[in-house]
């Protein structure tokens, strides 16, 4: 749900439309707001996406207060997410996982309580929120055993066999 616009005036997003929930809170996201701060983790910009969402959430959990905010709104941006899923979908279990789910407890209290504020209680509270505890890479990996599996369950879709 990347694409899902959260603010209808917000920032361009590079699939042409604007505000989408992965320009706030994606490593990538995450990693642009603090390298617009580079004093929450200096050397910030010389670091992979995944390291500087690592020393962030490590910052952060340590106590300090600017990285706590930085996490705290990150985690905001992914409860608004998790609205839109549970009033799509209705879903009895959401996982975060990938990279944000190494924040840890304080996201996932930040994200939970989102979802109380701007859920119908008869629905919110029947979304169980947890943190994947499968490496951040399990998304791609995900994606190519679906991707390896409908091959060889369908082979011959894949060839031109007339
Ligand atoms: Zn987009």
């Amino acid at each position: 749900i990347g694409h899902v616009s959260i603010d209808v005036n917000g920032k361009p997003c590079d699939c042409g439309n604007v505000g989408c929930l992965e320009r706030y809170c994606s490593a990538n996201a995450i990693h642009e707001r603090l390298n617009a701060n580079p004093s929450i983790i200096p050397g910030c910009e010389t670091m992979t996406h995944a390291q500087a969402c690592a020393a962030l959430f490590a910052k952060a959990n340590a106590g300090n207060e600017t990285a706590t905010l930085l996490m705290l709104d990150v985690a905001r941006y992914v409860g608004y997410g998790a609205v839109t899923i549970i009033n799509a979908f209705n879903p009895t279990h959401i996982v975060l996982g990938d990279i944000i789910a190494q924040a840890g407890q304080p996201l996932l209290d930040e994200v939970t309580q989102v979802v109380r504020e701007r859920t119908i209680p008869e629905i919110g509270r029947n979304t169980r929120i947890t943190l994947s505890a499968l490496p951040t890479d399990a998304t791609v990996t995900g994606a190519a055993a679906v991707a390896i599996t409908n091959f060889l369950e369908h082979p011959s879709m894949f060839f031109d066999v007339a």
